[in-house]
């Protein structure tokens, strides 16, 4: 079970999960699961003792919260998930700074956001794609260009919310693919009839009906995580000295 620990005093958190951090610890073929228990308890009961007298409360982790900049397979990172006591709202920041170091829990008081910072087509890819698929004498260059200039006006000019994720693989978890919506792909059809005619307008036709669902003609969308803090509160705050109480001290 993991149990997420804040020192409320503190804000520093503290993660417990003794099955969850025995990949942290580079087991020895020599070492055994209880030295390596042994030591996540030696790390919590550090903890308990650097935070002796403190407020401690257990958070509970969201589920389905968790974000990262890299796929979960690399190591060196920074990641992100949500938690709360029942009345405050955190966002866990978890990283580690070097292969081989421990992870790293800070503790935000906030929430985090996912922000579009780009959409963009798959150009280099819809072009060599095009090339290969082809059948007729080669696509002149200017009608790819114009094909290609009509499919980044549409990727401007669409509506993330409106349009369908599409699970593929991507190098980034926070690269994601989306489908072109039917009035995008009509307004498409419709344009392409200007630049290409007769067999050339089957072949393109032909190709968007093969690449709308998949692959090349998704368009790709680059977001970004944007963490919101929030100011504590002043119940929260320690107090400082009043000031007339501290002028009182200052003139003696
Ligand atoms: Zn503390």
């Amino acid at each position: 079970m993991k149990q997420l620990i804040r020192c409320v005093n503190c804000d520093a958190v503290f993660l417990k999960t003794p099955y969850d951090q025995w990949p942290e610890y580079e087991m020895g073929s020599r070492e055994s699961v209880e030295s390596v228990q042994s030591i996540e308890k030696d790390d919590f009961k550090d903890f308990l003792i650097h935070h002796r007298g403190h407020r401690l409360e257990e958070l509970k982790i969201i589920e389905d919260s968790y974000v990262s900049e890299k796929p979960y397979y690399e190591p060196v990172k920074t990641s992100y998930f949500r938690a709360t006591n029942g009345k405050d709202m955190f966002v866990i920041k978890k990283f580690r700074r070097r292969i081989g170091d421990p992870l790293t829990y800070e503790l935000i008081m906030g929430d985090y956001s996912l922000k579009c910072i780009s959409i963009e087509i798959q150009e280099e890819e819809i072009i060599k794609q095009l090339k290969t698929e082809w059948r007729l004498s080669p696509p002149p260059q200017n009608k790819i260009n114009a094909f290609i200039k009509l499919l980044r006006h549409l990727s401007k000019t669409v509506d993330l919310r409106e349009l369908e994720r599409v699970r593929e693989e991507s190098p980034s978890p926070l690269v994601i693919y989306y489908k072109l919506d039917d009035v995008s792909l009509a307004y498409l059809m419709r344009n392409c009839r200007g630049i290409f005619k007769g067999n050339e307008y089957e072949e393109i036709e032909g190709f968007i009906n093969r690449h709308k669902e998949e692959g090349v003609l998704l368009l790709k969308a680059t977001y970004k995580i944007h963490i919101s803090e929030k100011v504590h509160s002043q119940e929260e705050q320690v107090t400082p000295l009043p000031f007339i109480k501290r002028r009182i001290l200052e003139s003696k």
